[in-house]
């Protein structure tokens, strides 16, 4: 049987905070929340392993960093992805 995906309020929580913590932006305490959610949380999980994947392919594409702009947008899109996923 197939478990459908509950969204809880931590996982509306951890998309907010998401793209910050990729950027290193996020206080001690919120990435350690973060950290305790995705390891129970596998929806969450996937989509935090997705978007680092994506932000390492990103830096290898370029000698540079990413512009934050294009980091907003990809977090954006992936969110509203994510979102509307049922
Ligand atoms: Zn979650």
């Amino acid at each position: 049987m197939k478990e459908e995906f509950q969204k809880s309020p931590e996982c509306s929580r951890l998309l907010d905070w998401i793209v910050d913590y990729l950027d290193g932006k996020v206080t001690e305490k919120m990435r350690q929340e973060i950290i305790l959610h995705v390891q129970t949380c596998e929806h969450c999980a996937r989509l935090l392993w997705g978007m680092k994947r994506i932000v390492r392919y990103c830096q290898m594409q370029t000698d540079c960093d990413v512009p934050l702009l294009a980091h907003q947008q990809l977090w954006e899109a992936l969110i509203c992805e994510f979102e509307t996923e049922e």
